[in-house]
């Protein structure tokens, strides 16, 4: 609205509303050099299977390297980025990552998914699930190991347009995740119209189950709604133990979260991989012996 207003509108608003919008131009403008140069990093957090430990996958999570303002979260540049169509270099810059990660585990005999975010505009582009099917057949990768994530109101922004883009990439095979459930539109009811595999719990809800009965609440009906919907449910925001066993308690299938791991850079996340790993197989050798 600043830049509307002309140089009169910007000197109604405070010396710091106008550096929001500086700053705010400024990641628009940058935004395409960044991804070229190498300033923006996929991260992946891990989710595990429940109730046991095994590691099912990841999602990508970008951030952002500046070099005046140093690491953006995505919350930050993502809204500012997905107003214009450089989100759609985001979205194939990310897929890209995600596809060679895939593959290279799979080359390491390791069969884990990567999860995407998609924005609202890849979901009311019709060209995208061709994109997707080009990348999964130059990568050589079984489409059940992408999963792409998109929220509710993204579908609902573009209805129309959305669900045959979705149905397109359900019948590919891709896995369909609703992503950050409980917030925004979320209308349990219109949940069974959608073509898709997996239900996302929004992390308020699990980060609260623990102190708020009313969170606790909903975490229970989503699990429970997703099951009767033949939906796998990740729970994203698990933190802690008791969360966590709560979650197993409820049926949940799969956690993701701090108590896990935060997201990491890949290397760092390989790493931890092969550190759990390498546990895994100790705690596995010490049962035999004592058995
Ligand atoms: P999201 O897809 O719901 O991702 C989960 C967010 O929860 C991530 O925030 C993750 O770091 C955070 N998180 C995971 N476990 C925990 C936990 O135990 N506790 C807490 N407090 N937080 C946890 P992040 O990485 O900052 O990403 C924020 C959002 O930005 C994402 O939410 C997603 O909507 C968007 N985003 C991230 N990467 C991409 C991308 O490549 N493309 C698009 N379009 N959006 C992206
Ligand atoms: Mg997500
Ligand atoms: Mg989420
Ligand atoms: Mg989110």
């Amino acid at each position: 609205r600043a830049a509307r207003n002309g140089e009169d509108g910007v000197r109604c608003y405070a010396p710091a509303m106008g550096q929001v919008f500086l700053r705010r131009f400024q990641l628009v403008t940058q935004f395409r050099h960044a991804i070229d140069s190498g300033q923006i990093e996929v991260h992946y957090q891990p989710k595990v299977a429940l109730p046991g430990r095994q590691v099912v996958g990841a999602e990508a999570l970008v951030r952002w390297w500046h070099p005046e303002y140093g690491r953006l979260d995505p919350d930050e540049f993502i809204p500012v980025v997905e107003a214009t169509g450089l989100v759609d270099a985001l979205t194939a810059f990310v897929l890209e990552c995600a596809l060679i990660k895939i593959r290279d585990w799979l080359d390491r005999g390791m069969r884990m998914s990567v999860a995407v975010n998609l924005s609202v505009r890849n979901l009311a582009d019709e060209s995208f699930p061709d994109r997707v099917a080009d990348a999964l057949q130059r990568h050589d990768i079984p489409p059940e190991l992408l999963t792409l994530e998109l929220t509710e109101s993204s579908v609902m922004a573009d209805r129309e347009r959305s669900l045959p883009v979705l149905r397109r990439l359900h019948t590919m095979g891709v896995v369909l995740a609703v992503d950050d459930f409980g917030t925004g539109y979320s209308s349990l009811a219109y949940l069974r119209h959608l073509p898709v595999d997996e239900v996302k719990i929004d992390k308020s809800f699990v980060l609260g189950m623990g102190t708020d009965l009313s969170d606790l609440a909903v975490v229970r009906t989503i699990v429970e709604l997703g099951h009767s919907l033949d939906l796998a449910v990740v729970a994203e925001g698990v933190e802690d133990d008791i969360s966590r066993d709560q979650l197993v308690g409820m049926g949940c299938d799969v956690a993701q979260g701090y108590l896990l791991s935060r997201p990491l850079p890949e290397e760092r996340f390989e790493a931890w991989l092969e550190a759990r790993t390498k546990r895994e197989i100790d705690a596995r050798s010490e049962t035999v012996l004592t058995l």
